[in-house]
């Protein structure tokens, strides 16, 4: 199959993304953050080492963010699990995987549509003309479908309508802006994304080549990969990477030290599948953004995802509308969570907060 799809095939097979993509008025970046977040400026991946020949990525903070990486080396070829949000993000951690092995880069594994974890696949295709792309059937398919939310080929389309949008506005802040270092940041945010609304108008996005719709093992030389197949979660088609012999798991955004992104998510499946996860054996996990953590962590952000429900339910069978749980609900949650949730730069404990309740109550309440 021919992995490189032009956005103009991709519109002209489905009829009905021009459509959808018009009618999306509003822009909801998976890991948007605050416009004045301190972050840095350059492409700068941090190859670390978990296990022999097993790497994690983690992706500098930047305004306009990429996603870790997980990097395995094995005696047929590299296998790369996420491909950041942009060519030139996927070109930089090309480059540091060819410092530590001249292996080819066989295998990208994306773990799930959103737009900062698949698109530089478009790098290592043209690099490796035989190149597969794994992931799962559904994620596959949304890659494809023009609402699928944050990612896949329409999302290109409808960045491109709206990064235009917030040039503008951070232009206008930074001539309103009279302190030093926040205009230091405001220009700097402004580079970052002219520069990469140069990358969305030039971008040929490559889709998988390969999927699966359950649990496999994949016998890569003499590496042993499980690609888990676990339910909803983030998404609708997350995968999870596990190394048994390395004790090793990549989690895309299902699992990550920042506060989750749940627009396209399911809160309740989202525990359950975590839960499904924690019976495999693993000591490590390379999560989506932030740093490598212990399985641990798993406990304390699925401890979050089922107290945030619990706290929107409750509240709801109580009477309280959800602007009175925007109000009430981030402090009773913040004694168990703010500190542990806020880490890092960016997907703060505070920054994320009431939007994480609004979806919790859309989805396990309003159900819409
Ligand atoms: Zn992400
Ligand atoms: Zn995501």
């Amino acid at each position: 199959m021919n992995s490189s799809w032009t956005r103009r095939d991709f519109l002209i097979k489905s009829g009905a993304a021009l459509a959808a993509v018009q009618a999306i008025d509003h822009f909801d970046p998976c890991c948007a953050m605050a416009a004045d977040a301190s972050t840095a400026d350059k492409e700068l991946f941090e190859l670390k080492p978990v296990a022999d020949g097993i790497y994690a990525a983690i992706a500098a903070p930047r305004y306009k963010v990429n996603s870790n990486a997980a990097v395995i080396l094995t005696n047929d070829g590299v296998v790369v699990v996420d491909s950041h949000s942009k060519p030139s993000a996927a070109f930089a951690l090309y480059r540091e995987i060819r410092s530590i092995t001249k292996q080819p880069i066989k295998r990208i594994i994306n773990t799930h549509f959103h737009w900062d974890h698949w698109q530089g696949n478009q790098v290592y295709a043209e690099a490796f003309p035989g190149l597969e792309i794994i992931t799962s059937e559904r994620t596959r398919e949304n890659l494809t479908r023009p609402d699928a939310g944050s990612g896949g080929v329409a999302y290109i389309e409808k960045q491109l309508q709206l990064v235009p949008k917030e040039i503008e506005k951070l232009g206008n802040d930074l001539a309103s802006a009279t302190d030093p270092a926040q205009r230091a940041r405001l220009e700097a945010n402004l580079r970052q994304t002219e520069a990469y609304l140069e990358e969305l108008r030039k971008m040929n996005p490559a889709l998988p080549t390969r999927t699966f719709d359950q649990t496999v093992t994949l016998n890569v030389g003499d590496r042993e990969i499980q690609i888990l197949l676990l339910g909803r979660g983030h998404t609708d088609g997350d995968v999870f990477i596990h190394l048994p012999k390395e004790k090793v798991v990549a989690t895309g955004d299902a699992l990550i030290d920042w506060m989750p992104f749940m627009n396209d998510g399911y809160p309740e499946d989202w525990v359950r599948t975590l839960d499904a996860l924690e019976k495999f054996d693993f000591t490590q996990i390379i999560p989506g953004h932030g740093g490598v953590m212990p399985k641990q962590q798993l406990t304390f952000f699925r401890g979050y995802l089922t107290d945030l429900v619990a706290a929107v339910k409750k509240a709801d069978a109580d009477g309280a509308s959800l602007d009175e749980m925007k109000r009430t609900l981030p402090d009773l949650l913040a004694g168990k969570y703010e500190q542990g949730m806020s880490k890092h730069p960016l997907g703060q404990y505070r920054d994320r907060i009431g939007l994480n309740i609004e979806i919790a109550y859309r989805k396990v309440i309003a159900k819409t």
